[in-house]
C-alpha cells in the first residue's frame, strides 16, 4: 500500500509536550487573519483509544474549547496518532 509509509511514520511519531497549545494557536490566528478557518475538529486514529473514540463526531470546536491532545485519558499518551485539523469556512458552507 502506498501510504503505509505514512502510517508507520505516524504511529512511530510522537506529539511535542505543547503539540496542543502550538496547533490550537496556529488555528487560533488563522480564524482571526484571513477567516478562512472557522474551528477545529479532532480527526481520531484508526487505532485510537478508548477516551478519543468518545469524543462526539464531527464536533467542531474553538480552539480555546477543544479537548488537548493526547488526551489525559489516553492510553497511548503522546504516541496516540489522533490529530487536530482545522474546518475550513468552505466546509461549511458545504453542509446542508
Ligand atoms: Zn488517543
Amino acid at each position: 500500500m502506498a501510504f503505509d509509509w505514512l502510517n508507520m511514520f505516524h504511529g512511530g511519531m510522537e506529539k511535542e509536550a505543547n503539540y496542543a497549545e502550538k496547533t490550537l494557536a496556529a488555528y487560533r490566528l488563522g480564524m482571526r487573519g484571513k477567516g478562512s478557518i472557522v474551528g477545529v475538529r479532532i480527526q481520531k486514529a484508526e487505532n485510537c483509544c478508548d477516551a478519543a473514540r468518545q469524543l462526539p463526531e464531527n464536533q467542531i470546536y474553538h480552539p480555546d474549547e477543544a479537548p488537548r491532545l493526547p488526551l489525559p485519558e489516553c492510553s497511548q499518551g503522546r504516541r496516540c496518532s489522533c490529530v487536530y485539523r482545522p474546518v475550513m469556512t468552505y466546509e461549511q458552507a458545504n453542509k446542508g
